[in-house]
């Protein structure tokens, strides 16, 4: 089963530490907003931790 991430665009800062944390593509910065792709393999849980606002979560959706 494929995770959702969803990112909370209104409390992410554009800090970019999400990006710096993907190493595969999983996280984009682009056009000023923030893309996942959850089929990349990443150290999600890494990712989420990282994020200084909290804006990035595992949804609850499956
Ligand atoms: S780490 Fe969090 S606040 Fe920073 S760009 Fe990523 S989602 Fe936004």
């Amino acid at each position: 089963m494929l995770r959702k991430i969803s990112i909370d665009e209104k409390i992410c800062v554009k800090c970019g530490a999400c990006v710096s944390e993907s190493e595969f593509g999983g996280i984009k910065f682009k056009n000023g907003k923030i893309f996942v792709d959850e089929s990349k393999k990443e150290s999600w849980e890494e990712i989420i931790s990282i994020c200084p606002t909290g804006a990035i979560k595992f949804s609850s959706e499956d």
